[in-house]
């Protein structure tokens, strides 16, 4: 650095850090607790990287090799100083980290907060990362030197729009030889965290199981380690009450609820492997990233290696937590984890693993696996889709809305509950449940006292795509091929009599037919049917109507034509019939559209052409029916 002091230049935050910025001064959270675990773990982080980046060039650490952070209160000069020699930042990177937000889901998470009452309660869940030291702070200043780098920044900030940064002076180049020193000036209401015993307090809290030494500085600068710094995985289950996990979970995920599930065993062996992992109770804000990014961090003898060692199926993505591995390199690149033989061994045992603790769960937990189900169900069918080995398994945790009641079900008690005759579980995917029980495509069924799995999740249309069967019995769809209820008793025979078919069954299909061309594949009677006059289906071999929609939305359709099925007892395809006989082309034409045009409607969607829609329906109404 060269000696004359250059001027500090200013800097404007990005839109979305004002904008944090400025929900945090003004809010009333009082939960400001969190901005500690925030500046914790990223000091925790920068240590991490420096250990990391030593592995294959230990100069940087020379010297200086006992890695700690250190957090002093002034309460002189009112303020907070948490301390670290890890990797520190260069003058560009203090821009780029402390003046954007990069975190997915930002975005989201502040909608979020506009959007609901209970927002604030939000940000401790989010973990909102250096920006919430502004919650205690009215000026922060960051002084910081990069490992192996040869100049020392210092950022300040007031908050507001924007931030200075400039040359460190001499006097802080030489207080922080490596690393990075964060100095607090507290408001008034935040003075509490110049006492040691509420630093104490929260760093048991929230940063206990941090891996490195947190050390209290007092004021003739003695420093005191005051959290545990052990790798809590290392330790024996018999050791640990239910409280060490929760807060081991809590300092991991960086989350506040607690675990819903916990999985803590070692492998020995060839392979041998510590691991520790979290289901969540509610769900990370990350979850709906199409990144979908799996967070369990990969360690190699208590050294923290990466977080994206993909040590899980993407559809297990909801799983926090660590492996500690004795056996892989330390200088194993993060590129050649992909492919490593070791990785891909643990990756398979920890799948299964995982997997074999949700169906003990389920098995030995009903209502706690009900709510994990709820909250990450629709991530886990992903690997209905994705995973073929572990599709059965999958099939067998996943519960359903079904036409049976209010209470999700799982296969096993459908197929427990089939009808005399039955040999097949039968499905309907669209959106919403509600809807879905309005659609005529189950009123055969419900006249048979038949259950109906309900499919509301957007995956659902993936998966059922291929041939599904659960215990022998194959899934159908009930808007997909020819649905044959011949050999299912109705519930009430009596009323099945009152109503005879139309008898002209055959004229009846070839004239709709005619009449609507090339806009169906094909008209035929229906078996579905006791209600409505008409509904479409898919033949048997093309997709899903449901999948058809939504990649017709995406316009990735395949443009296959649907089948019309007409209820022959109905009277408006009887009245088809009778146009038929009298020779009334027009009113057959116009009869047969209508008939299309509904079942389009039941289906959710808006008829082809609208306008000719009402005009017609407006004309038979005039008109009167006369049948
Ligand atoms: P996150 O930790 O989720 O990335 P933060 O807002 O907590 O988000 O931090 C933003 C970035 O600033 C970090 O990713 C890191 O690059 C940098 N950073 C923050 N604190 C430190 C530190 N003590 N040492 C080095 N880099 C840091
Ligand atoms: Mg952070």
């Amino acid at each position: 650095m060269n000696g004359d002091a250059r001027a500090a230049e200013a800097h404007q935050f990005q839109a979305e850090v004002a904008e944090l910025l400025n929900l945090m001064v003004h809010s009333v959270y009082s939960e400001t607790d969190v901005f500690l675990r925030e500046l914790i773990s990223n000091a925790s982080d920068a240590l991490d990287k420096v250990r990391y980046e030593a592995i294959a060039r230990p100069e940087p650490l020379a010297g200086d090799d006992r890695l700690a952070i250190r957090l002093k209160p002034d309460a002189a000069a009112k303020t907070l100083t948490i301390a670290d020699n890890g990797i520190g930042m260069d003058r560009q990177e203090l821009i780029d980290n402390l003046g954007t937000v990069a975190r997915s889901g930002t975005k989201a998470f502040l909608k979020g907060l506009k959007d609901a009452k209970e927002g604030l309660g939000l940000i401790g869940q989010f973990g909102v990362g250096f920006y919430s030291a502004f919650m205690v702070a009215d000026r922060i200043e960051v002084t910081s030197r990069r490992a192996g780098g040869a100049e020392t920044w210092v950022w300040t900030s007031a908050g507001g729009a924007g931030f200075d940064v400039a040359p460190a002076s001499e006097e802080q180049a030489r207080r922080v030889p490596r690393g990075t020193e964060i100095v607090l000036h507290l408001r008034t209401e935040a003075e509490r965290y110049l006492q040691a015993f509420e630093l104490e307090r929260v760093i048991r809290t929230y940063s206990d199981h941090i891996l490195f030494p947190i050390e209290l500085v007092g004021d003739k600068d003695e420093a005191r380690q005051v959290n545990a710094a052990s790798a809590l995985w290392q330790r024996a289950k018999s050791e640990l009450k239910p409280d060490d996990y929760t807060q081991a979970y809590r300092t991991l995920a960086m989350a506040f609820d607690e675990p819903a599930l916990t999985l803590h065993y070692k492998v020995e062996g060839r392979q041998a492997y510590a691991v520790l992992l979290f289901v969540p109770t509610t769900p990370p804000f990350d979850l709906a990233d199409p990144a979908r990014k799996g967070r369990v961090k990969l360690y190699v003898r208590r050294v923290y290696i990466t977080d994206d060692a993909d040590l899980l199926p993407a559809y297990l993505r909801f799983v926090r937590g660590v492996v500690d591995s004795e056996d892989l390199p330390l200088n194993l690149s993060r590129e050649m984890l992909q492919n490593n033989p070791q990785v891909i061994q643990i990756r398979n045992g920890l799948a299964s693993r995982v997997i074999g603790e949700l169906e003990s769960c389920a098995a030995k937990e009903p209502e706690t696996w009900g709510k994990i189900w709820a909250a990450f169900g629709g991530v886990l069918k992903e690997g209905l889709y994705e995973d073929h080995e572990r599709r059965g398994q999958l099939l067998a945790l996943a519960r359903f809305a079904t036409t049976a009641g209010e209470t999700p079900r799982s296969l096993r008690d459908y197929v427990a509950s089939f009808k005399p005759n039955q040999t097949e579980i039968y499905y309907l995917v669209g959106e919403g449940a509600e809807r879905l029980k309005a659609n005529p495509k189950l009123e055969a069924a419900r006249a048979r006292g038949i259950e109906v799995l309900l499919l509301t999740d957007p995956i659902d249309a993936f998966w059922t795509m291929m041939p599904t069967e659960f215990d022998g019995k194959k899934l159908r769809s009930l808007s997909q091929g020819d649905v044959d209820f011949g050999e299912l008793p109705l519930l009430d025979e009596a009323k099945a009599g009152d109503q005879a078919a139309a008898a002209d069954e055959g004229a009846i299909l070839t004239a709709v037919k005619e009449a609507l061309g090339d806009k169906v594949a094909e008209v035929r009677a229906s078996q579905r049917l006791t209600e409505s006059a008409a509904c479409l289906v898919a033949g048997d071999n093309g997709r899903d109507r449901e999948l058809e929609r939504l990649l017709a939305r995406a316009n990735r359709g395949s443009g296959a034509k649907p089948i019309l099925e007409l209820n022959m007892r109905h009277d408006l395809v009887k009245a088809v019939g009778s146009a038929c006989g009298a020779g009334k082309d027009g009113e057959v034409a116009d009869l047969a559209a209508l008939l299309l045009d509904q079942a389009h409607i039941l289906d959710g969607e808006v008829p082809p052409d609208p306008a000719a829609f009402a005009k017609r329906l407006n004309a038979f109404v005039v008109r009167g029916l006369t049948l």
